[in-house]
């Protein structure tokens, strides 16, 4: 696409897909403008991990170095029993190299990391996307303080609640996850764990991951509907027999309460991720479970796809099936090995303390193998 075009891509969104697509046009010479609500990222969901995808695809986007910068690097997974039995391991370091190392970092540092160099005449912050329709000319924005902008093309970018979705999709629905209801996430003093560390058990699970030498990021799920977000005795009494480091972790969560984020599970499933002139990309198409920790990587390799594709047409109608042509295998693999964790996941304890020693590793294997660039 035309270089001139270029100031009239507008990107919905400043999250991680947002900010890679951003980065990727600008690597591509082209120029954009995100649109964001909230006046500085968000970093409610704490920490994430990166599987050796996202870095890859961080390092396509001039970030190698600065990735190695941050967070904590991952080794190893162990899958534990609620009474702690060690159930299955996974050597990540042997599967992915040192390359590909994962890592787990602060979400703020991954944004402004993604963000950094992305100036005020590319950024309009604090500005809510409230309306959008289309025509045969252009996408027609209207922000939440009545200002109107054109583009050739927008890039919804939006995450799961989309309103770029909601404005162009016929069916644009989120459904709950079948992995768990609900979960929380909180940060805490490192009960003396030294790799990614998940417990199962019979009511919920329990993940606690190092980002850096002292704290961990941990992540609890239950399968419990009804249970208010706000409910902590009960989180409480789900993992009171768990072992001293996972409980010791979540009581220092519990006794700080507004160290605490509750988050639903919520996914999307589109078999079209465009319309016209507007495009998904990241959460606002394909929002997963984070079974896999694939979200950012799906999100930021969409970003590195969708600009190479920009970059090589100048019929901006056909870029949105090109994109939904490139991408929609891999991240149908991701939903599917997402869908067939969650399912034994799901499976009543006994039978999943059992089969997990078996059918970890070989997913690990299967699911991963197929993303490995
Ligand atoms: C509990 C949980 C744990 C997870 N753990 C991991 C993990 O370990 N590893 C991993 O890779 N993924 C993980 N994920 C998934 C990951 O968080 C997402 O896939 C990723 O954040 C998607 O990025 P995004 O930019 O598409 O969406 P988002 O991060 O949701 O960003 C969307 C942005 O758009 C903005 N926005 C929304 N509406 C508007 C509007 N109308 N106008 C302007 N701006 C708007 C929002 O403010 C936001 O900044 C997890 C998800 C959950 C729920």
């Amino acid at each position: 696409m035309a270089s001139e075009d270029s100031q009239r891509i507008v990107i919905a969104g400043g999250g991680i897909a947002g900010l890679a697509t951003w980065r990727a046009l600008k690597q591509q010479g082209i120029d954009s403008l995100v649109v964001e609500r909230r006046p500085v990222a968000a970093d409610g969901g704490l920490a994430i991990n990166l599987p050796g995808n996202a870095i890859a695809a961080l390092a396509q986007l001039g970030l190698a170095g600065e990735i190695e910068r941050l967070g904590h690097p991952v080794r190893k997974r162990e899958y534990r029993a609620q009474d702690d039995r060690l159930l299955a391991t996974i050597d990540e370091d042997a599967f992915w190299g040192e390359a590909m190392r994962p890592r787990a970092v602060r979400r703020s540092d991954l944004m402004a990391m993604l963000g950094a160099g992305l100036d005020a005449s590319a950024h309009r912050a604090d500005r809510s996307i409230a309306a959008v329709h289309q025509d045969a000319a252009a996408a027609h924005i209207r922000l939440d303080n009545g200002e109107a902008l054109s583009a050739t093309l927008l890039v919804g970018a939006d995450g799961v609640r989309s309103t770029v979705r909601q404005a162009v999709m016929a069916t644009s629905q989120t459904s709950a996850a079948r992995l768990a209801s609900a979960s929380w996430r909180f940060m805490a003093p490192n009960p003396g764990v030294d790799g990614w560390t998940l417990w199962t058990g019979k009511r919920g699970m329990i993940l606690l991951l190092p980002v850096d030498d002292a704290t961990v990021y941990g992540w609890v799920a239950l399968d419990s509907p009804d249970v208010a977000f706000d409910d902590l005795k009960h989180l409480d009494q789900v993992f009171r027999d768990f072992p001293e480091r996972a409980r010791k972790a979540l009581s220092w969560a519990l006794a700080h309460p507004e160290s605490l984020y509750h988050s639903p599970i919520e996914e999307v499933r589109l078999a079209q991720w465009s319309e016209g002139r507007v495009v998904l990309v990241g959460d606002a198409a394909h929002a997963t479970a984070p079974v896999w920790a694939e979200g950012a990587a799906l999100a930021m390799e969409d970003a590195l796809v969708l600009a190479s594709i920009v970059a090589g047409t100048d019929e901006v109608t056909t870029i949105g099936r090109r994109f939904e042509q490139a991408r929609q295998v891999r991240v149908a693999h991701v939903q599917a090995a997402t869908d067939r964790l969650s399912k034994a996941a799901r499976l009543p304890y006994g039978l999943r303390r059992l089969i997990m020693p078996f059918i970890v590793p070989r997913s690990y294997r299967a699911t991963y193998s197929a993303l490995k660039p």
